[in-house]
């Protein structure tokens, strides 16, 4: 036993002082580069907050404290969606958010973010890291000073609160719905009002009758927001976001300027960090989604058939004519409905076929 508690003991020591020594090891280093990273999230909000402090602790402790990146939240620095012209400018050396907040800038960006009925986050991560979808978002980026990363991914989102029932496609004509991207122009083409309104912004809106519907991430965030307080009808599935990914930015200039091996860490980092964040939510969207049911008692309704049939069909017209917008928008979209009719015949009868067989 002695011996036992002995051994324990020492473990321990040894683990704190490992750690401690490392911790002081960053502390004592000499910052190279000291790097801001603004974000479009509250500060510190679970998943997506958390996420973008995910990446800057990693590179800050892989670099051994040569880059020291501090993250910013929302309005502490620039506002939501004011992060894109923040890092172009090199007002901020990095950014997290997502690309479908740039349409503005690039109609092309929608692809490396959310397409409805698109790829979901495993068909996402194959498309950019293997099937040549990185490299076409590093170029499209280019033009505005900026280098990509995936850093993160919610996984299936969920289709969002209402406060009446969605019986037919007649139900989302003159509905005000807070969703993005190429989302919210499907919800257009349905005859509603896509809102474009950062996260911080929902809950306010919704009970004050400002919008009349939302969509957000899914349990674990939308529990955090107290959404069900606004709302009653939780409807799912999230068709306009099945895998979204959410991004690092870095200034061009500030990347160009590392050496090849902090480079690289800021990279792996953002890699490591895409992994881990659906990890988290596949992790946490099941406890949450059981609170919100049994706790608050939600309403979990699924969008009927007919409903998800019209909205896809209407998916595939919106995003054909993004496709069309312009060179850019059309040589990416080219390269993802390449790759997901591929993923599609392999998956039909791989994850499709294994959750159909689990159900029954
Ligand atoms: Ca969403």
């Amino acid at each position: 036993m002695r011996r036992r508690e002995f051994l324990t003991k020492v473990g321990a020591g040894s683990l704190i002082t490992g750690s401690a020594l490392s911790v002081s090891r960053i502390a004592n280093a000499k910052p190279q580069y000291k790097w801001k990273m603004v974000t479009t999230w509250p500060k510190n909000f679970p998943g997506l907050g958390t996420g973008a402090n995910t990446v800057a602790r990693l590179i800050t402790e892989m670099s051994g404290g040569r880059i020291q990146v501090k993250v910013y939240g929302a309005k502490e620095l620039v506002g939501a969606f004011e992060v894109f012209d923040a890092v172009s400018r090199g007002n901020a050396e990095m950014g997290h958010g997502a690309a479908y907040y740039w349409k503005g800038k690039s109609s092309a960006a929608q692809f490396f973010a959310a397409v409805p009925f698109g790829l979901n986050a495993q068909e996402m991560n194959g498309w950019l890291y293997h099937g040549g979808g990185l490299q076409l978002w590093k170029e499209i980026y280019a033009e505005f000073n900026l280098v990509p990363a995936a850093a993160g991914n919610t996984g299936v989102q969920m289709g969002g609160w209402f406060n009446r029932e969605i019986k037919s496609i007649n139900d989302l004509k003159g509905l005000k719905m807070r969703i993005p991207g190429l989302g919210g122009e499907v919800l257009k083409r349905a005859g509603g009002t896509p809102v474009s309104l950062p996260g911080g912004e929902i809950q306010t809106s919704l009970q004050s009758g400002a919008i009349d519907a939302t969509e957000w991430v899914g349990p674990y965030n939308d529990l955090a927001f107290g959404l069900y307080k606004v709302a009653k009808f939780y409807y799912y599935p999230g068709w306009h976001e099945p895998g979204t990914t959410l991004e690092a930015m870095i200034n061009k200039k500030a990347f160009d300027a590392l050496p090849k091996d902090l480079q690289q860490i800021v990279t792996s980092a953002c890699k490591v960090a895409n992994q881990d964040m659906l990890a988290e939510y596949t992790a946490r969207n099941n406890a949450a989604l059981h609170t919100l049911v049994n706790k608050h008692k939600v309403k979990l309704k699924k969008f009927p058939d007919d409903v998800l049939h019209k909205l896809r069909t209407l998916s595939d017209e919106v995003v054909a004519e993004v496709a069309s917008n312009d060179k850019n928008s059309k040589k990416v979209f080219e390269s993802f409905r390449k790759f997901r009719d591929q993923a599609r015949a392999w998956h039909d009868i791989s994850e499709l076929a294994y959750y159909n067989a689990r159900a029954k």
